[in-house]
């Protein structure tokens, strides 16, 4: 049951993914700990046909504009059950959006087809060791080199870095910024295994030295491309909230179903008015970042840089609600909450980095309060 209606197309997106979340679930845990594609979570994912949803349909997707909102409701179902399998769903959007915006003809038609069948894994390189936050001061540089473009620099914390197929990648070049699609292959590029993380991630340290493409693989137009890399966070970041959604969701469920089940003091921890207090908490979170998420989504879509700031808020509401809501399911718990390998562990790691990346919470709260106190409502 839930308070916001989707309509037909989207409840039928949202079976699908449910149906490819249930069938990883059995090994869900297994692919939770991966730092390389799972092989079982690859297969049902490329089953799905959902990776067509983060593709325009020019190239093998379901809609010329992509839809962030059957974007968000897939993430939620993915996420409900493994954040590798959001992550592999997700990445395949993030790392090609740029391509698909920004990209040639050409270069598109080799790509994004590949992408949507999950035949090629996507990444998006823009942090570096010593930038993450403030991308502006990116170090990496991009210029021209003859006939081609020359890439220098280190990008690190790269999702999918060491098992994608290629990286959209953001530098500096003069006084502006660039985009460049630098494939695995291309020669100077090397991938190093990236940090282990609390919640294990595929992640790689990039290093591009004196790395040339063709001059094609350019995406956007030279020195202003800043606004490239944004437009994808414009229509990802709204995503994100959608995989708050979906680990808060099976949070909730997991603390529900061991409070109705275990009893203390001769009833139901259930029956215990602060549990059921807690709980009802957690549920009434869950649905309004639901809410704001759904809201946030399908506004995205018509024009996602002016719905940015709606964007950011559903992604504040809902990564920080599903921080609470995971924290309150382990207090309910007990010390069943804390046994490692159990799912609501896994959770409540998974639950951490959403209020990182694509946007730290407080960056974007900073970002708002200057949408503030410009007049913006
Ligand atoms: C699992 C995971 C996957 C990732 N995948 C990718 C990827 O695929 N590609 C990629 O390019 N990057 C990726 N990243 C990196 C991610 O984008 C950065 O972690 C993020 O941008 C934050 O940068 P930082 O970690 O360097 O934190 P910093 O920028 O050092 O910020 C640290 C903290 O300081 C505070 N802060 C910073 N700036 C402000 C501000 N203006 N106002 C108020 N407070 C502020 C915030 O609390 C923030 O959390 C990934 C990170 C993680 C954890």
């Amino acid at each position: 049951m839930q308070l916001f209606d989707l309509g037909s197309r989207h409840r039928e997106i949202q079976v699908t993914a449910r149906s490819v979340a249930a069938r990883v679930e059995e090994f869900a845990a297994e692919a939770d700990e991966c730092t390389e594609p799972h092989p079982g979570v690859l297969a049902a994912l490329r089953e799905s046909g959902l990776a067509c949803l983060v593709v325009p349909a020019a190239y093998g997707g379901e809609s010329e504009i992509l839809d962030p909102l059957a974007i968000a409701v897939v993430r939620e179902a993915l996420m409900y059950s493994s954040a590798h399998l959001d992550s592999m769903f997700g990445m395949q959007g993030v790392g090609s959006y740029s391509l698909a915006v920004g990209g040639g003809d050409d270069l598109r038609a080799r790509w994004l087809p590949r992408v949507a069948r999950l035949e090629a894994i996507a990444g998006l390189a823009l942090t570096e060791p010593g930038i993450g936050s403030d991308l502006r001061g990116v170090t990496t540089t991009v210029e021209a080199a003859g006939e081609g473009v020359r890439v220098n620099g280190r990008k690190s914390f790269i999702t999918n870095g060491g098992a994608a197929d290629f990286y959209c990648v953001l530098g500096k070049e003069g006084d502006g910024y660039s985009m460049v699609l630098v494939p695995a292959d291309a020669p100077g590029l090397t991938v190093a295994p990236g940090s282990e993380l609390i919640a294990p991630h595929i992640l790689g340290e990039l290093e591009f030295a004196d790395v040339i493409v063709p001059e094609d693989h350019r995406l956007g137009v030279p020195g202003k491309a800043f606004a490239l890399m944004l437009q994808t966070l414009a229509v990802f970041r709204v995503t994100v909230a959608g995989s708050a959604v979906g680990l808060a969701q099976a949070a909730l469920d997991e603390a529900v179903r061991h409070a109705t089940t275990r009893e203390q003091f001769g009833k139901p921890l259930m029956a215990l008015g602060a549990v059921s207090q807690n709980l009802a908490l957690s549920w009434t979170e869950v649905e309004s970042a639901r809410a704001v998420t759904y809201r946030a989504a399908a506004l995205a879509r018509t024009d996602p840089l002016a719905s940015l700031d709606r964007s950011s808020i559903a992604k504040v509401a809902a990564t920080e609600a599903a921080g609470r809501v995971v924290d309150r399911s382990v207090q309910v718990m007990g010390r069943f909450g804390l046994v490692r390998g159990s799912k609501i562990e896994r959770l409540y790691r998974n639950a951490r980095p959403l209020r990182v990346y694509e946007g730290a919470t407080e960056v974007l709260l900073d970002s708002l309060g200057r949408r503030l106190s410009k007049g913006a409502s």
